[in-house]
């Protein structure tokens, strides 16, 4: 019988023999000792392979069911994923609230060859007419940051299938512990490790995930030529907060669950976004065990109120990312190129008491 996957994940990169480490190492080494024909070794040179990475890559594999690559970052996973499918797909047919971020990389692309398409990815019809137009890249993100919009993976992985495309997901806000798109018919997934996959705001991190094993190499292929490596001491440390991610995932949900329910009976709340509120059928059926830790909310009173309102916290931190084991927020449009409503506040549930919580957002918005 095969274990879970959250239980895969803890024990992945340890051994059971006797006088084997009880975690794994952390390995600095640049190169290996080697010589002759180096390509029968599993080490030869450092931004080849490296002994930490494959410990993270191994838990994160036994989280997806999937071989992983781990990256310097979450936009250095999208890059090579873009890079690595546009050799044979040269279109990329993006979400319109894909992850701002993304955008901005996609359009640098276009002066290198890409083809970038921004449309909606409820719209089904639209994204077939864009699909049928030449070899393209399919690529969504659910729930979407900021805006937590949840997108029908299932059948945009079948439109996607119809016409050949590969179809990659963002999976950044979820995380393959509450969604894993590779069973809802994704060819690839990338994750921004530096959020809830590795939870303590300490590390910027990526992977791409996959069970083409195809794919899988000419993925490795970029890093290994583009050299957008992580550094052995950040894979070590995402490798440690991943063992918690199921456990802390599901605290940071049903904070996130609770505030957003709080905040929709507000009087000062103007609209809130969150999957169990917005699409919670939709949601239910690709994602399991919770909706997340990412939720936004506008306030009545624009830009303004929402800057008094961030101030105002005593314990949810002000500052963008999200994901981290304490709470954070932040007014999303005062990142230039975002294109969220001025007032709109993207709220990280962190892994504190929710009474705690709770009491911290009502002094805010009083
Ligand atoms: C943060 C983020 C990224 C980029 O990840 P970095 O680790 O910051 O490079 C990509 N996609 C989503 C959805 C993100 O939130």
């Amino acid at each position: 019988m095969k274990d879970d996957p959250a239980t895969r994940a803890a024990h992945a990169g340890s051994s059971r023999e006797g006088g084997s480490p009880s975690a794994a190492g952390i390995q600095l080494a640049s190169f290996y000792l080697s010589e002759g024909d180096p390509s029968s070794l599993a080490y030869a040179y450092g931004r080849g392979g490296n002994p930490t990475w494959e410990a993270l890559e191994g838990a994160l594999g036994e989280l997806e069911d999937a071989r992983a690559t781990s990256f310097a970052s979450g936009l250095a996973a999208c890059f090579a994923t873009i890079l690595a499918l546009a050799e044979t797909h040269p279109r990329l047919v993006l979400a319109r609230d894909a992850y701002y971020g993304l955008r901005k990389q996609a359009e640098m692309l276009v002066a290198r060859g890409v083809e970038l398409v921004i449309n909606d990815h409820a719209d089904f019809a639209a994204v077939e007419r864009e699909l049928a137009r030449g070899p393209s890249i399919l690529w969504s993100e659910s729930p979407t940051n900021p805006r937590l919009v949840v997108h029908d993976l299932r059948r945009l992985a079948a439109i996607a299938k119809r016409h050949g495309a590969p179809y990659v997901v963002d999976n950044t806000t979820a995380t393959a512990a509450l969604q894993r798109p590779l069973d809802l018919g994704a060819s690839l997934v990338v994750t921004s490790l530096t959020k809830a996959s590795s939870g303590h705001s300490d590390v910027i991190l990526g992977s791409v995930t996959t069970r083409d094993e195809r794919l899988h190499e000419r993925v490795r292929a970029w890093r290994y030529n583009a050299g957008a490596i992580p550094g052995p001491f950040e894979a070590w440390i995402a490798l440690r907060g991943l063992k918690t991610l199921p456990l802390r995932i599901e605290r940071q949900s049903s904070n996130a669950f609770a505030l957003a329910e709080l905040l929709a009976r507000h009087p000062k709340v103007a609209a809130v976004h969150y999957p169990a509120l917005t699409a919670r059928a939709l949601a239910e059926s690709q994602m399991s065990g919770g909706f997340g830790p990412l939720l936004s909310f506008e306030v009545e009173g624009g830009a303004q109120m929402a800057d008094r309102v961030v101030a105002a916290a005593r314990l949810i931190r002000p500052g963008t990312s999200f994901g981290g084991v304490e709470s954070s927020w932040e007014r999303r449009a005062r990142w230039n190129g975002e294109t969220a409503p001025p007032g709109l506040i993207r709220l990280s549930a962190g892994i504190e008491s929710i009474r705690d919580l709770e009491a911290d957002v009502l002094q805010a918005l009083s």
